[in-house]
Formats: structure tokens, sequence, C-alpha cells
């Protein structure tokens, strides 16, 4: 674990940061020289009194996280260990569920220390490291995790820019390693997940409820569109549920074999599905020349996305992204409306919700609102974690 060095806190930042709020930014240090990713600091105010303690990591976002707000606490594996356990004691009743098996067992600054997560996939678990900072506590993490938890095996995932390329051994931690795809459930049903290939690992956790609803309440007798598809997690719910045709549309090669998996594996004949892969934009293109309807359409890209012919930033093209999707969409059917972005909120997408229908000249009503599951645990002084917004919304007449 790195040294301790004094940095003083701007004092535009300090009653934030006094008050719990978890980010450093770049300005809100001053005169910081240059540091070893990693190293702890004792943030203090102008007239030297101490603050909080947190450490250096470079992140997409900010230069590091605020760990803790008490003077005599140090932060050392006993911290981390306290830590850990409370994210676990709050899971429980994942663990004990024999339904679900894929969780978030630990939410970086929702459970106290940023930079890093844990997921939970049948007896195997997954770190991720987001900066280079918080790798540097990694003995003391994997050793606290170890200590606290029966486990198969632990894989990581290094989120951080780094030199070279993607090595499959890097991401093998401790235990036995797990045979591939390793199969989870989620409320009944079953997912393949590669730990081994890259940072995606077959399924987004956070969609879970989601996923839940659109099979109990919203799927049956459905034609459902199925739009960056991914591997089908949302198409495999709704057929579940009893959609009567699910169409799937995603770029990426790989997405056809694996939905393909993932339907067989839940004993879902894929050939009675579509699962096409091609760009959204286009398919929707052809969808209106074809004149075809969904009653279901889901809509969950990424923040951003570059094809060949498209950039597409939720923050900018996610209003123009919901018109092509009114078009194709009955009347009375749901459009299901999700983001991960973190630069807008939930007020902004309604927005861009209520813009896209009066453009289109169309009627809607809000049915059902989400944001992050509780395994994603977010703190009140961090609005932005809680990034995921979702909307089901009716096309009404
Ligand atoms: N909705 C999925 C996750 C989406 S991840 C789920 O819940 O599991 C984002 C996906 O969008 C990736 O699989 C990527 O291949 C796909 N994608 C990105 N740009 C695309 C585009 N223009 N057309 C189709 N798919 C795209």
């Amino acid at each position: 674990m790195g040294k301790e060095v004094n940095v003083t806190l701007n004092s535009k930042v300090l009653g934030k940061i006094k008050k719990g709020y978890p980010l450093l930014m770049k300005d809100s240090v001053t005169k910081m020289g240059n540091l070893e990713e990693g190293t702890i600091l004792r943030l203090t105010d102008q007239q030297k009194q101490f603050v909080a303690r947190g450490y250096y990591g470079k992140q997409n976002k900010g230069i590091g996280w605020v760990v803790s707000w008490k003077e005599k606490e140090t932060i050392n594996q006993a911290f981390i260990e306290r830590k850990l356990k409370a994210a676990i004691q709050q899971r429980l009743h994942f663990y004990q569920s024999e339904d679900t098996t894929a969780f978030r067992v630990f939410n970086g600054e929702g459970d106290g220390f940023g930079g890093f997560t844990i997921d939970y996939f049948n007896g195997y678990y997954l770190i991720q490291w987001y900066s280079k900072g918080i790798y540097q506590f990694k003995e003391e993490i994997i050793a606290s995790l170890k200590k606290l938890v029966d486990y198969k095996g632990i894989y990581q995932k290094k989120r951080f820019a780094q030199e070279g390329k993607y090595v499959e051994e890097d991401d093998f931690v401790a235990g036995k390693k797990a045979e591939f795809p390793l199969l989870v459930k989620e409320n009944g049903v079953q997912f393949a997940i590669y730990l081994n290939e890259g940072a995606m690992v077959g399924v987004f956790l956070d969609q879970r409820e989601v996923r839940k609803l659109i099979r109990d309440k919203y799927a049956n007798g459905k034609r459902v569109l199925n739009t960056f598809s991914y591997t089908g997690a949302f198409s495999v719910f709704a057929a579940s549920g009893g959609a009567s045709h699910t169409t799937s549309v995603d770029l990426a090669n790989r997405s056809l074999s694996k939905t393909i998996e993932n339907f067989s594996i839940n004993g879902i004949d894929y050939e009675a599905q579509d699962i096409i892969v091609e760009d959204v934009f286009n398919y929707f293109k052809f969808a209106r020349k074809k004149e075809l309807k969904f009653d279901m359409v889901v809509l969950d890209p990424p923040s951003f996305a570059r094809s060949k012919k498209h950039t597409f930033s939720a923050a900018k093209d996610y209003k123009d992204l919901l018109k092509d999707t009114i078009a194709i969409t009955e009347d009375n059917g749901v459009i299901v409306a999700s983001t991960n972005c973190s630069t807008f909120d939930m007020k902004k997408f309604k927005g861009f919700i209520d813009t896209a229908f009066k453009e289109s000249n169309g009627r809607y009503k809000l049915m059902e609102e989400f944001s992050l599951p509780e395994d994603f645990k977010t703190i009140n002084q961090f609005k932005q974690g809680d990034y995921l917004k979702v909307v089901f919304i009716k096309k009404i007449k």
C-alpha cells in the first residue's frame, strides 16, 4: 500500500467533501506534486486541519476517491475488510437465493471505497479495477475477500489504460479456473458467462429488475424488438414471458452465437426468433420501408458508439433514436428506454422522451421507472453514481 502525503483541499469543494462527497477532481486539491498512483492522501483544509483521507488514482472521471472521514482511521487491510464485510452482510439475501446466482457484491464508492467493484457469478468472483491507483491495493482487497467468502475462483479485469494487448491469463487470480461458459441464474433464467474474454462478460447485472418486469408483466403475446441486444438478455426474458416473437439486433458478430447460446440453455428454440447482426440505424430504415411494427421495443444503447456510418452519443442523439422507435411501435405498444449515461439525469432523459413524442406528433404515458437495483449500492452524496435510467413508455393514440 502506498505512503501517505498531505494535500490541501480547494476551499470550493471543502464543504462538499466534509459532507461525504467521495470523488476527487483535478481541481479539488491545490498544488499536488507528481504522485504515484495509489498514494494515500491526507486531505486538509487551508489551515492544515484534517478533513478526510483518500487515495490518488486517475480514472475516467476524477483523480481519486475519498474513503474515510475519521482522523484516527488508517487505510489498511483491516479497513478494507470492514468495508467488504459490511457490503457482503447487505447482500446475504442474494447469497441465499436459488433463483438468482449473479449479483454485485461490492459497488465502489456506494460501498465506501471507490475505484473497484466485485461481482458474484455462481461461486466465482470478478473484481474490476478502474485505475492504476486502486490496483495498488490489490493484495489487501484480494486477501480480505478470501478471508470473508467461500469462493470457487477469483477473476479480475483491469479497466484502466494498459500497454500491450489483452491477456486472458491476467484475468485469473486465485482458486480454480472456471469452465466457460459458466452458467448463472437470474430469477430462474440462465445466462452464459465468460470471465475470460475481455471487459464484457455476457450480462449487465444492473438490468435485473427491468428484465424481470418485462417477463412477468409486459411480454406475453407481444412482438418484441430488442435493439443493441448484445447477448440477447432482454430477448430471452421476453420469450420466457410468452412473447409471440423476438427480434434481436446488434452490430457485433459475437452477438449472434451468444444470443443463440442464451436462448438454447433456456430451452427456447432460437430458430423461431430473429437474431440480426446489423447496425440498428440501418435496421430502423429497413423496418420502416417494410412497414414492420412491434408491440414492444427495448432501447438500451451504449453511451457512446461508433459504427462505420454512425456516431451515437446518448446525450445528443437519444431523442432521434426514440423518434425512429416511435415510428415502428404499434399504438398501445411499449418502449423500454434505457441509458447508462451519467452526464444527464432522469429529468433530462424524460425531456428527450417528451420532445421525441412531440416531434412525432404522438402521445404517451409513462408506465414504470427504474434506477440501479439495491446490490448496485449508491450513496446520496454522490448522485452520479446512480447512472442507470430506465423508463417504460406506452405509445397511445
Ligand atoms: N442491451 C444490452 C447491452 C447493450 S451493450 C443488454 O442489456 O444486455 C451495447 C451493445 O450495443 C453492444 O453489444 C454493441 O455491439 C452494440 N452496438 C453499438 N453500436 C451499435 C449500432 N450502431 N447498432 C447495433 N448495435 C450496436
